[in-house]
């Protein structure tokens, strides 16, 4: 039998590698966490010895860091982001509010559970996650990309429906472009 390695086209795993080894990240700062990202990024952790970097657009970003507590208002703000990447594109939940909503869990102006709106890649657990774990985190999302099982984007566009249907309870103007990609 053959096995999934074996399976995949040396030419995907020759792009997985490229793909895990230069992530360009764009950061939401939706939360308290967001703080841990300008060590994580700079000298005392270098987080771009690991290929890890800031991306100034969406269009130019890999990966979407949503850093905490997700507000219903920015909610929008944040599908909108994602939907402007380009594919193969990865989410990282980062902080237990992205979990099950941490201690915003009945938050009348929060969302509690991210996996309901956006299609997550990796969690990095923890209130807040310090630079070590965000780090870590990243090797997750890198190991995944790798094994070409890093799919967050494939079951946004085959789940569209469900991620619409949770989204739009949530936000009551969408008044937003179609996803087309
Ligand atoms: S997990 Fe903790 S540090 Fe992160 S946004 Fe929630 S409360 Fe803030």
């Amino acid at each position: 039998m053959v096995n999934d390695k074996e399976s995949r086209k040396i030419v995907d795993i020759i792009q997985d590698f490229a793909r895990k080894s230069s992530l360009f990240v764009l950061a939401y700062g939706t939360g308290c966490g967001a703080i841990e990202i300008p060590p994580t990024m700079t000298s005392r952790y270098d987080a771009e010895r690991f290929g890890i970097r800031g991306a100034a657009t969406p269009r130019q970003a890999d990966v979407l860091l949503i850093t905490g507590y997700l507000a219903t208002k920015s909610l929008k703000r944040v599908i909108r982001a994602y939907e402007q990447m380009q594919n193969p594109k990865y989410i990282i939940g980062f902080g237990s509010c992205t979990i099950n909503g941490g201690m915003y869990w009945d938050s009348y102006n929060t969302i509690n559970r991210l996996d309901m709106y956006m299609p997550v890649d990796v969690y990095i657990n923890g209130c807040m996650p310090r630079p070590e774990a965000v780090i870590a985190g990243f090797a997750k999302l890198q190991k995944l990309i790798q094994a070409g099982k890093a799919d967050g984007w494939e079951r946004y566009q085959n789940n569209l429906e469900f991620y619409r249907k949770n989204q739009k309870k949530i936000i009551h103007n969408w008044v937003m472009p179609d996803y087309n990609w």
